[in-house]
């Protein structure tokens, strides 16, 4: 019997080779109807027996093309057509209000790089080669639905020959919006730091690599932005781009042609290894191998390399054309947004560079590389957190997110508790992201950056609206830091909208809770920088038992003074004397202060004054640390001291040992850990020569023990079986490694970040995760 089904399909379902799939499915099923996108997903009408119907619905649910992410699929029987139209795609249609994922961007898929290479083919050596499974979408996308009317692409009239793939269901460009050949599409061009062309056509790639190859420094555009590439190996280049970009120490991301070239510079675990080869192409931590051709000033004095593979054709190309690793760093100029518009991008990296790689295929949406860390293996039976919904890597355990932008944004997360409302959460100041979300969804934003800069600002405008767009949200609530000062929590305020503020490390916990798709409460521990109380005092060494609706600090790390404010944060030696006061006496100080800055009689008083600010913080209880033993008094960029103080211990294995002892106490927040005992540890193991790494190791290993014990004491007391790691200072992989042994040893589960960054990039997310369980559907 002939039948006829409507199907509405909503998730990851355009741009991504779905309605050509339906439409292959459908005609091989011999079915009649029609495929079409529109502001809600994929809408189907087919038409035949029954079981085929039923086919076609089970390959829908389980057999979507590979980029594709089914949320829903629903279908009603509708009236039968006349039998004669055959299968159609018809054309997109803008009706309803917008709700569909919008999909990442992909990496060059292997099929296209064949052709890349391949001398017979028409796009042989052509950079915008691209098809239905791979090549730009978020950065290229204007508005919705998704077509290339309303993508950067909007300009380039397809040639016949590709019209005909675009048209012809069984090529596989049929409907790839970014379609082009060398005949139809963008172009390179070489300029001068000027704007100049230097080079057009088939020229320019070998003219950038030998540019590359005598140590010049390049701009290179890709596709959320541009790069600043030199040769990895060449020491002195490096060295200059630095100088250029005003970069002190922080380290340069490495892209490598091939997998095989990026074993042989990095130790990868099976894990590190699907993170870099899958098709979202995030740089990866990992374990550096000793004495490789890449120059150290690429990352002093750390243990890892960041390592990516080409993502764009363009960049399979110039890595070919070089024959050695690149630097490929943000295109900016220190703590900037990366460049992505062509006039802004010269205009700003022109002075930093003898040549700049660009095209006429504009970016949208600026969006940086993402960054993932490949965390040291645990011993087994120790990892006891949940699985949750792969996010196309074969594996996240073993995995932490750092930075979680291109690839990965704006790909849709599930709300633990649907709500009610529309929602904006806008971030935090630091690394800010922003979230919108409505019933079960939420979408969060690429890496935005440091507010404090005025382009990043301009950035957060519109990725706000943007993403409102995009995701179909027209907020009716905006959630918002605690923090006053944040220009995020002031823009908030100046809508015109009813507004929820969010506690720093509520919110930092609670962006675990909804990786982890957890409503029940936990014990949260909250390691971090720096986050307004409500008691107007910074927290960040904080113990919470928490759920998405709520809060109660159980206890924190001992409140010290932080001198100077800012400038505690630029200047760990303050942090150090302050500690060593605290918890040593200040003769201990005084003779500290001697040793390290003129300016310590002045610190120490400061530290003494009522007016002075106070924190729990525990980033900057690292800070201290790592001053205390002069591996660094100053930093130049966010988190060096601490990062360089894991570093310092990376050679020293993971052992059962307890390190130094952490004491606790009680006051009116609850427990309070105080760290003097391991302070003195530190200072008298220094004065006594023992080896840095091992003073490091028992830091961490005894910090990590104590805040364990006391986190497993506090939710037994609470009557909690999990707990959730968040905050800036879990990205500390032995920190984080400690405590979670601990905690399983325990019988406690343990939540940590994979997807989802423990540090401020992961703000929004938590924020919007409790404005949508305070306001449940
Ligand atoms: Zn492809
Ligand atoms: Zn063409
Ligand atoms: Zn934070």
């Amino acid at each position: 019997m002939t039948e006829r089904r409507r199907f509405r399909v909503t998730g990851t379902v355009q741009g991504v080779g779905f309605r050509p799939f339906v439409y292959r499915h459908a005609v091989a099923l011999g079915l009649v109807g029609y495929v079409g996108n529109d502001s809600e997903g994929v809408v189907i009408e087919a038409e035949g027996s029954s079981g085929s119907l039923d086919e076609l619905t089970r390959r829908l649910m389980e057999e979507p093309p590979p980029l594709a992410h089914v949320a829903t699929l629903e279908w009603a029987t509708v009236p039968t057509g006349d039998g004669s139209e055959g299968f159609r795609i018809v054309d997109s249609r803008a009706a309803g209000a917008p709700a569909v994922a919008v999909s990442v961007d992909v990496a060059t898929c292997d099929d296209c790089v064949a052709e890349l290479l391949d001398p017979d083919d028409r796009r042989y050596g052509y950079p915008f080669i691209n098809c239905t499974n791979c090549g730009p979408r978020y950065t290229i996308i204007r508005s919705i639905p998704y077509d290339r009317s309303s993508t950067t692409m909007a300009g380039f009239a397809m040639c016949s020959a590709c019209r005909a793939e675009y048209e012809d269901p069984a090529d596989r460009r049929f409907h790839a919006e970014p379609n082009a050949c060398p005949v139809c599409g963008p172009q390179l061009r070489l300029l001068d730091p000027d704007g100049h062309v230097l080079a057009e056509g088939a020229d320019v790639v070998l003219e950038a690599a030998g540019m590359l190859l005598s140590g010049h420094v390049l701009a290179v555009k890709g596709l959320g932005g541009y790069h600043l590439s030199a040769d990895a190996t060449d020491s002195a280049a490096v060295a200059e781009l630095r100088r250029r970009k005003a970069r002190d120490d922080k380290p340069f991301a490495v892209m490598v042609a091939d997998p095989a070239l990026a074993r042989s510079l990095c130790r990868l675990s099976p894990a590190a290894e699907s993170a870099l080869v899958s098709a979202r192409r995030p740089i990866v931590l990992a374990p550096r191998e000793p004495g490789t051709a890449v120059a150290e000033a690429v990352a002093p004095n750390l243990p890892d390399l960041g390592l990516m593979l080409p993502y764009t054709p363009l960049h399979h190309l110039l890595l070919a054309a070089v024959g050695r690793p690149l630097v490929m760093t943000s295109g900016n100029l220190s703590d900037e947004p990366i460049a992505h518009d062509d006039t802004d991008a010269l205009t700003r990296l022109g002075p930093l560079v003898e040549a700049v790689l660009s095209h006429d295929r504009p970016i949208h949406i600026r969006c940086d590389d993402s960054v993932i860390r490949a965390l040291p293996p645990l011993a087994s039976g120790s990892q006891s957190d949940k699985k949750t919904v792969s996010f196309g890597l074969p594996e996240a355990a073993g995995l932490q997110m750092v930075r979680r932008s291109r690839g990965f944004a704006p790909e849709p997360i599930a709300l633990p508790v649907p709500t009610g409302r529309q929602l904006l959460a806008v971030g935090a100041e630091l690394k800010n992201t922003v979230a919108v979300a409505k019933e079960t969804t939420l979408v969060a934003s690429h890496h935005i950056g440091d507010l404090e800069h005025l382009p990043a600002y301009r950035s957060f405008l519109q990725a706000v609206n943007h993403l409102s767009h995009l995701a179909g949200v027209e907020p009716d609530l905006v959630a918002h830091d605690l923090h006053p000062e944040y220009l995020s929590t002031k823009f908030a305020m100046d809508l015109d909208l009813p507004s929820l503020a969010v506690q720093h490390h509520h919110a930092h916990i609670a962006s675990c809770l909804v990786e982890h798709g957890r409503s029940e409460p936990v014990l949260g521990v909250a390691f971090d920088g720096l986050g307004m109380g409500p008691d107007g005092t910074l927290w960040g060494g904080e113990l919470l038992v928490a759920d998405l609706t709520g809060y109660r600090r159980v206890g924190h790390l001992r409140s010290v003074a932080l001198p100077g404010g800012n400038q505690a944060v630029r200047e760990p030696w303050r942090m150090a004397l302050v500690w060593a006061a605290a918890s040593l006496g200040e003769e201990v100080a005084e003779r500290y202060g001697k040793e390290v800055d003129d300016r310590w009689a002045a610190v120490l008083a400061l530290s003494q004054h009522s007016n002075t600010a106070t924190t729990t913080s525990a980033g900057r209880l690292f800070d201290a640390v790592a001053a205390l033993l002069g591996l660094r008094s100053k930093v130049t960029y966010e988190a060096q001291a601490a990062i360089e103080l894991e570093a310092c211990a990376a050679g020293v294995p993971l052992t059962e040992c307890p390190g130094y002892e952490l004491v606790t106490t009680r006051d009116a927040d609850g427990l309070v850990l105080d760290p003097s005992p391991i302070l003195a540890r530190v200072l008298a193991d220094r004065d006594a020569g023992e080896p840095y790494p091992l003073i490091s190791a028992r830091f961490h290993d005894g910090l990590g023990r104590g805040v364990a014990l006391a986190a497993a004491e506090l939710a037994g007391q609470a009557g909690l079986d999990a707990v959730a790691l968040s905050g800036g200072v879990f990205q500390n992989a032995r920190l984080t490694a400690v405590v979670r042994r601990e905690l399983s040893n325990a019988g406690l589960a343990v939540l940590v970040h994979q997807r989802v960054p423990p540090n401020d990039g992961g703000i929004s997310i938590g924020q919007a995760g409790v404005a949508a369980a305070a306001n449940p559907a």
